[in-house]
């Protein structure tokens, strides 16, 4: 039945100005051909045989809650990582986490600085906290503007996002730059330093974000297992953060968020570190090779430092992205700003150099 009344519930009204997240498109079935999904920057390897044995194992517990302060998920994290227990946080994926950190610091009437064009994530999580989100524009070769970021702290700032390498352009922050905005920002804000794709970063101006945690207070670290560690359908993240933050976040968690199956997982894929290095290593490498190509043949695109490139083709993207999925790819286009395609398979990446192409081909014959 239809209800016919007018609907008589008081909704918040900040819901009404918040988009609903748009996931990477799965891939068509295609009539004799493999369709690509390099939509949503997953790893294209799956589970490592050790970690399925391990997800089989945990499965015969689904009866019981979840370990609800995943002690033993932590505990591993700070071991891999040198960083107190205390100050590990997991979530229900490194998105689930950033609520967490919202729900911790902002209210109506508070401001998030955040880069824009950045992760789609930023202005959905801070407007459903009642905050104001504050974009600041990428420079033109798509990195974050640290300066201007810098310049629109003000006395309602309560959070600043820093999204490195920068989902979906691609660029890491440097050290130098980064340490100038976190001597800029007064002490009791706090900074967020999203690193989802730091395992694939190899620029040698990357920040050491643990070091920076270590030195301030008010500097979070966000990691996750959804993309160099593949586990991105069991929804697992955590945040490195001072103590006492920390102890916010863990108030601020939704209560048994994260399934045993997932933690139990996560830690085996720390144990299985080397193999999936290697994994993560073979996809740095396959980036390189896209890279090389693509500026081979002509694009211009950002110094990708993350499992994805960036085609900043501005009112050409629905057109490109038309044309790679022509191709059998399924990659993800935004708005007038650009495409951005996963690094995956080596057959995806043919294919993607074979269209990019055809593409820019196309449009140099129809220039002249
Ligand atoms: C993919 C991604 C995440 C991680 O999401 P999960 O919730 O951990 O799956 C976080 N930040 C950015 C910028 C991302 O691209």
């Amino acid at each position: 039945m239809t209800p016919t009344e007018p609907a008589v519930v008081r909704l918040r009204e900040v819901l009404s100005g918040v988009a609903t997240y748009i996931p990477g498109r799965p891939a068509a079935a295609r009539q004799g051909a493999t369709t690509y999904k390099i939509s949503s920057n997953e790893n294209p390897y799956p589970p490592l045989p050790s970690v399925l044995d391990v997800v089989a194992r945990s499965a015969r517990s689904l009866n019981r809650y979840p370990d609800l302060q995943c002690t033993e998920l932590s505990a591993a994290i700070a071991a891999h990582l040198d960083v107190a227990v205390e100050s590990v946080v997991t979530g229900t994926g490194s998105v689930g986490v950033l609520g967490q950190i919202v729900t911790a610091t902002c209210g109506a009437g508070d401001e998030v600085v955040y880069p824009w064009r950045s992760f789609e994530a930023y202005p959905i999580v801070v407007q459903l906290s009642g905050a104001r989100g504050v974009p600041v524009p990428l420079t033109p070769d798509a990195r974050h503007d640290l300066p201007a970021m810098s310049a629109a702290v003000n006395e309602r700032t309560r959070l600043v996002l820093v999204c490195t390498p920068n989902n979906p352009t691609g660029p890491a922050v440097h050290a130098d730059e980064l340490n100038r905005l976190l001597k800029q920002v007064p002490s009791d804000v706090l900074v967020v330093l999203d690193e989802a794709y730091v395992e694939f970063v190899r620029d040698p101006q990357a920040p050491d974000s643990l070091e920076l945690h270590r030195r301030r207070p008010n500097v979070v670290v966000l990691r996750t297992f959804s993309k160099a560690y593949g586990l991105a359908g069991l929804r697992v993240g955590y945040a490195v953060a001072h103590p006492s933050v920390a102890e916010a976040l863990r108030k601020t968690a939704v209560p048994f968020g994260v399934s045993t199956i997932a933690q139990d997982a996560a830690v085996a894929s720390l144990a299985a570190g080397q193999q999936l290095a290697e994994r993560v290593d073979a996809l740095v490498a396959e980036r390189e090779r896209i890279v090389a190509a693509l500026r081979a043949q002509g694009w211009q695109l950002p110094q990708t430092q993350a499992n994805f490139v960036w085609f900043p083709v501005g009112d050409a993207t629905p057109e490109l992205a038309a044309a790679f999925e022509q191709a059998g790819l399924i990659v993800r286009p935004y708005g007038a700003d650009g495409v951005r395609a996963t690094i995956g398979e080596p057959a995806a990446g043919d294919r993607l150099l074979e269209s990019a192409a055809e593409f820019l081909a196309h449009r140099r014959a129809s220039e002249q």
